[in-house]
Formats: structure tokens, C-alpha cells, sequence
């Protein structure tokens, strides 16, 4: 039986549309991915004032697809094909980009209280430029294992809780897991050892068994590690299971695919398979903007609600 190596990486705070700080666990310096996941932001939780609520204006996606898991309050989101769904706690909104989407992301009212997780899946390159689409879940599997309730948000499990399939449509090999323990405890969870895994938590305190690696170096006691929210705990592949120990109230999502073999590059809202790619995707968002919606096909398209409040891209890193 393969001991888990735990490499601990820190979030960074980073700011959502006009303001918002949340906590952005991938991409870090130490590491961009763990499977298809690309991307993990902790949003909240946060309580605003009466007349706040969270905004985030009209911007582009492209070869991605974002993935809200909703743990209180609720987000309205409307998107270039038309869709406009709000999203309440244990709800998934799932957006495929492929070759273009455009979205706004709005709390319906003030005053409420946010808190999720917004996570992003790359599309492999044969999807790359696929048409995009929109699902809304209001219902994923939930099963009671070892004192937590689990929820399967994306793939397969089996294992104790029986076997699950989840609804959300993903195009490479992964999984995503919701962990809750009210009352606090000890479980443990089958892993694919052909998975790469991460563990983001959300709320209270999760221990970890296994070794921690500092420096790239194992440290040679076995243990327990401990990770809180703005933290991200990274498992290379090989484990079986997971011994997790979890505080009185404690969320944990299990983030786990095959590990990513494709060349992809990540700029602002862009994901694509070369530099060439996000260029062209950066420039075709501009160029629809300043076309303030003449252009006669657009790639991104517009959002009803998003007028006056479209997102510029930044100047690209790299010369085009
Ligand atoms: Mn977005």
C-alpha cells in the first residue's frame, strides 16, 4: 500500500471583477494543474452589506469549462447563448467555452452571503474549439460514508457509498468530491492510483495521513497533516485510499484526474492548446468590443445585462 507524499501549496488572494477577494489555489508557481482541473477559486464566504453583492462583468472563456459549486447564497449567471440561471447552494452551473463564451456573474440581491468554490476543467485539444454550451444541476449524488456527506459534483465513483456517476458532462478522465462532516471524525476514501489528486479545504480543518514533502524532500516520519481554507494539499498518483480526519464541521473537496499530457497554455480568461490560440482569442475579444456589437459573426457574442460593463483583456505577456 502506497503512503500518500502531501505537498502543501498556499493559496494567493486575488480579486474577482470589481473587488471581490477570493482565494486562488491553481495556478501557483508550484503548480499549474492536477488533471484537467486548472484552476480552483475559494469564493467567500463573505456576508456583504445591504446595498453590495458581488459583479463580475461581461469577459470571455475559451477551451475551458467553468465549474460553480454553490455552499451558500446564491449567483445569477447569464452567458452569449442566452442562458440565465441562478445557482443556489448544492446546485452546479457548468459552462463550456470551447472555441467562445462570453458570461456576467451577479448576486441577485444585496446584502446576501457568498460562498463556493469556481473551479476550471481544460478541455483537451481536440475540444479545443468545440461549440460552447451551458448545463444548470440542481441535484448531484449524495451518499453517507464514515460520518461525512459526500457529493459526486464530476465522474465515477465506487467505493463505499455504492457506486455514483455524476451528471456533469467533463471531457477528460477526473473526479471532483464534496466532503462535509458535521460532527467532526475520521473516514477514509478509495483513491484511483492513476489519478493525481488535490484536496481544497473549504471550511474547518482537515488532517491528512501520510508523509509531507518539504523542498521536494519527504520528511521520513509519517503523520498527520493539517491544511485550513488557503491552503491546497497536491497527491502525486499511486495512493489507494486517503486517510482524512476532519474538524466539527469541516468541507473538503477531493479534486483528482489523469495527470496532463497536452501542451495548454493559461492567460487571463483564456485556456488553448498554443500561445497562437490565446493571441487569436485575445484579439478577437478586443475587436468585438470595438465593433460595440457590429460585428456580423461574433465569436464571443454578447450578454443581455452585460452592456457597459465588458472586461478588457490586458496587453498580452508575449509579442503577437
Ligand atoms: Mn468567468
Amino acid at each position: 500500500m502506497s503512503i500518500p507524499v502531501i505537498e502543501r501549496v498556499a493559496a494567493r488572494e486575488s480579486t474577482l471583477g470589481e473587488g471581490l477577494r477570493i482565494r486562488r489555489a491553481l495556478p501557483t508557481r508550484e503548480r499549474r494543474m492536477v488533471g484537467a482541473w486548472c484552476f480552483l477559486d475559494h469564493i467567500g464566504p463573505i456576508t456583504f452589506g445591504p446595498d453590495e453583492g458581488m459583479h463580475v462583468g461581461a469577459h470571455p472563456h475559451t477551451c475551458l469549462q467553468t465549474f460553480t459549486w454553490m455552499i451558500e447564497g446564491e449567483i445569477r449567471h447569464r452567458d452569449s447563448l442566452g442562458s440565465d440561471q441562478l445557482i443556489r447552494p448544492g446546485q452546479v452551473n457548468l459552462m463550456t467555452a470551447g472555441h467562445g463564451i462570453s458570461h456576467t456573474e451577479d448576486s441577485p440581491t444585496g446584502g446576501q452571503r457568498v460562498h463556493a468554490a469556481q473551479l476550471w476543467i481544460a478541455l483537451p485539444p481536440a475540444q479545443a474549439d468545440r461549440a460552447p454550451a451551458f448545463e444548470h444541476h440542481a441535484a448531484l449524488p449524495t451518499w453517507q460514508h464514515g460520518g461525512c456527506t459526500c457529493t459526486l459534483l464530476a465522474g465515477r465513483w465506487r467505493g463505499p457509498g455504492g457506486e455514483h456517476t455524476a451528471p456533469t458532462k467533463v471531457h477528460t478522465p477526473l473526479v471532483g468530491l464534496d466532503v462535509c462532516s458535521a460532527a467532526g471524525g475520521d473516514t477514509v476514501l478509495p483513491l484511483r492510483p492513476d489519478f493525481e489528486h488535490g484536496l481544497l479545504p473549504l471550511e474547518g480543518s482537515v488532517g491528512i495521513a501520510g508523509r509531507e514533502a518539504t523542498d521536494g524532500a519527504e520528511v521520513a516520519t509519517s503523520g498527520i497533516a493539517h491544511f485550513a481554507p488557503g491552503e491546497f494539499a497536491y497527491l502525486a498518483p499511486g495512493p489507494e485510499q486517503l486517510g482524512l480526519r476532519l474538524s466539527p464541521g469541516a468541507r473538503v473537496l477531493l479534486l483528482g484526474g489523469e495527470p496532463w499530457r497536452d501542451p495548454i497554455v493559461m492567460w487571463w480568461n483564456f485556456v488553448g492548446p498554443s500561445k497562437a490560440h490565446v493571441i487569436q482569442a485575445q484579439a478577437d475579444w478586443e475587436a468585438e468590443g470595438e465593433a460595440a456589437g457590429a460585428a456580423a459573426s461574433p465569436r464571443f457574442g454578447a450578454v443581455p445585462g452585460g452592456e457597459g460593463r465588458r472586461l478588457h483583456a490586458p496587453p498580452l505577456p508575449w509579442k503577437a
